[in-house]
C-alpha cells in the first residue's frame, strides 16, 4: 500500500465495541467494553483511521427517538476519551425496508450488510477500501465486509462465538480472521499491515 493511502478499521457498535443487549434503548443500558479504548488507540497510532458502522434500526421500528442513537455515541465517545482513545466518524443506519413510518421506513442502501455506510465513510474520508478492514461479531458484518470490498474480522464477543459454533457451517464466506474479541482483532489486523 503507498504511504497515501487512507486506510480504516470500520469497527460495529453492539456486541463488537460494546455489549450486546438487544435493543439500546436507554443510555444506560450501553456497556463500552473494557477493551474497546486500547484497541482503538493502538489501531490509530498504528496509522489506522477507526470508524464506527452499525445498524440502529430501533429508531424505523419506533422503539426510540434518532437522538438516542447520538446521546449513546456521546457517551461511547466520553468512554474512549477517558481510555486516550476516539473515533475517527461514526455512520449509522436508522432504516427498515418494511417497519415503522417513511422516511426511517425504506429499502436503504445503508443497512448493513449492504455497503452504503462503508461506502459513505470512503468518499467522506478518501479511503482506499481495499486496505480496510471491517471488525464485527456477526455474519452479517462479514457479508458487509464483502459486499464493501474490504476483509474481515470476526470477534467471538456479543454474537460471535455462538454464530460461529452453531451457523458457520452454512457461511457462504468465511471471515480472513477470528479473534477473542475487538483488541485482539486489532492486533491481528496491525500485523497484517506491517
Ligand atoms: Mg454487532
Ligand atoms: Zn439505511
Amino acid at each position: 500500500m503507498s504511504a497515501e493511502a487512507r486506510r480504516a478499521v470500520f469497527i460495529d457498535r453492539d456486541g463488537t465495541i460494546s455489549e450486546e443487549v438487544g435493543y439500546v434503548n436507554h443510555v444506560t443500558r450501553y456497556r463500552v467494553f473494557p477493551f474497546a479504548a486500547e484497541a482503538v488507540r493502538l489501531l490509530r497510532e498504528a496509522g489506522w483511521l477507526a470508524v464506527l458502522v452499525t445498524n440502529q434500526a430501533g429508531v424505523a421500528r419506533g422503539y426510540f427517538k434518532e437522538e438516542l442513537v447520538g446521546e449513546v455515541h456521546a457517551l461511547l465517545a466520553a468512554e474512549l476519551e477517558r481510555g486516550g482513545a476516539r473515533l475517527d466518524a461514526v455512520y449509522y443506519c436508522p432504516h427498515h425496508p418494511s417497519a415503522g413510518e417513511p422516511p426511517y421506513r425504506q429499502d436503504c442502501d445503508c443497512r448493513k450488510p449492504r455497503p452504503g455506510l462503508i461506502r459513505r465513510a470512503a468518499a467522506d474520508l478518501g479511503l482506499d477500501l481495499a486496505g480496510c478492514w471491517m471488525v464485527g461479531d456477526r455474519y452479517g458484518d462479514v457479508e458487509l465486509a464483502r459486499n464493501a470490498g474490504v476483509r474481515s474480522a470476526l470477534v467471538l464477543t456479543g454474537y460471535g462465538r455462538g454464530e460461529l459454533e452453531h451457523q458457520s457451517h452454512a457461511w457462504p464466506h468465511r471471515p480472513d480472521l477470528v479473534a477473542e474479541n475487538l483488541l485482539e482483532a486489532a492486533e491481528k489486523i496491525i500485523q497484517s499491515g506491517e
